[in-house]
């Protein structure tokens, strides 16, 4: 079929899916199930996996038309399984699994964690010491995971783990999917400076994981973690905000109830136009890239352009959300609570300073702006890689901290 008549297809589809489940009056698991249903979830998965097998591009048009009507967002409900688990399960998953999984993910009802980083790897998360050790058609699983965002809400988690410690360090790990309510399974907050805990440590004690819920070959996690961080990436850095949108509405807010210069602040307030009208080319540059590279992607693991808009996209919500509190004066010091709570969203804020707070670790989640750069180096200029020690050498003989 031709691209139009794709889109005709996808269009009518939207305009079915509005019309028996208006946005207002239906359920948000209700809505999302109907839009999974109809193959409008992941427009690019195969028919019964929440696609239609079309291309990604369309799921663009899918959403805008989605968020003009205020339709439920499966990301927003449930961003680690959306952005990260779908893809790793679509690509890596046996049918049974696809099933069982794809849609209550996409729902909401059913929420997922990322356990791949650990006290002694994460830039390194190939150095991780976590072991799972197969008895009979059971692994057994014990370690600590840490910094894992939302583990407290949720129902299934990713988790990498050493499987074979006498192969060098890529070679010896293997994914499986986690029931995090089983026996063995210890999630504890733990706070960050924005006063929440969205993430935790998660302690497991000989937790007991069935072999049909590997992902891929004993291993092989390596490889199906590879389609989750790249996957993350696009997730962070990826987002395509309407024009204004995003972190730049903060400043244009902020911007907008400015009170009219004083005569001596008249000059100031030229600069920080200036200033401003910078930070918005820049969030325009940034949101029509991540358009083309959303837009050049394909089903499974995206390319290294994830990695490029995803510390392009840290390092312009810093400056941006910096600017922001310094246009505030003395107000951008003050802070509503530090209460500890555990939220139901990621990157959640409602007033710039916690934004401004939020922000600070988009360089770090998701993997650091300096490993980004070494991808960008690698992979795309084609410089010579980072020094590694390690390689080809048995991660038992590694030395650890
Ligand atoms: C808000 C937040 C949410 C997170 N959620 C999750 C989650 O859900 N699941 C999960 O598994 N993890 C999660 N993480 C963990 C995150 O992936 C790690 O923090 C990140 O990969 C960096 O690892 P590290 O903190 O151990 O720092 P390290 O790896 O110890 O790095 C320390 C410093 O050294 C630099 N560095 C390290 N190696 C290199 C190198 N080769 N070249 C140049 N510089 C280098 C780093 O850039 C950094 O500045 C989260 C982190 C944050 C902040």
């Amino acid at each position: 079929m031709s691209e139009a008549s794709d889109e005709q297809r996808v269009v009518d589809l939207v305009e079915q899916l509005l019309a028996d489940h208006p946005p207002k009056g239906s359920a948000p698991k209700d809505f999302l199930g109907a839009q999974f249903d109809a193959g409008l979830a992941w427009v690019h998965f195969t028919e019964g996996h929440g696609g239609l097998g079309l291309s990604p591009k369309l799921q663009r048009t899918i959403n805008e038309r989605l968020a003009a009507e205020r339709a439920p967002v499966a990301m927003a409900r449930n961003p680690i399984g959306h952005g990260m688990g779908a893809p790793t399960i679509v690509t890596h998953g046996s049918d049974a699994q696809k099933a069982r999984y794809l849609r209550p993910l996409f729902t909401g009802e059913e929420v997922w964690c990322q356990m791949f980083s650990e006290p002694g790897a994460g830039s390194d998360v190939a150095s991780l010491a976590t072991t799972a050790v197969l008895d009979g058609d059971e692994w057994t699983v014990n370690g600590q995971k840490v910094w894992t965002t939302l583990a407290h809400l949720a129902r299934w988690g990713m988790l990498i783990a050493r499987t074979d410690p006498d192969a060098p360090k890529h070679r010896g790990m293997t994914y499986f999917v986690v029931d995090m309510h089983s026996p063995g399974v210890e999630v504890r907050p733990l706070r960050q400076m924005t006063g929440e805990a969205e993430f935790n440590e998660v302690f497991f004690t000989d937790a007991r994981i069935p072999d049909v819920e590997r992902l891929g070959e004993v291993g092989d996690g390596w490889h199906v973690a590879l389609t989750t961080l790249m996957n993350e990436r696009v997730s962070i850095g990826g987002g395509i905000p309407p024009r204004e949108g995003g972190v730049i509405r903060e400043a244009l807010d902020v911007w907008r109830g400015l009170p009219e210069p004083t005569a001596d602040q008249v000059a100031e307030r030229a600069v920080q136009k200036d200033e401003l009208t910078r930070l918005w080319i820049d969030a325009e540059v940034l949101r029509l890239t991540n358009i083309r590279a959303s837009q050049m992607r394909s089903v499974g693991t995206p390319g290294p352009e994830g990695s490029v808009g995803k510390s392009l996209a840290a390092d312009h919500n810093k400056k941006v959300l910096d600017f922001t509190v310094s246009l505030m004066g003395a107000e951008g010091m003050l802070y509503t609570s530090y209460e500890m709570v555990r939220p139901e969203a990621t990157m959640s804020w409602d007033c710039p300073q916690k934004a401004f707070l939020r922000m600070r670790a988009n360089s770090i989640e998701g993997g650091t702006t300096e490993v980004m750069k070494n991808i960008l180096g690698e992979r795309v200029l084609g410089l010579p890689g980072d020094v590694r020690t390690d390689k080809g050498v048995p991660w038992r003989e590694v030395p650890r901290n």
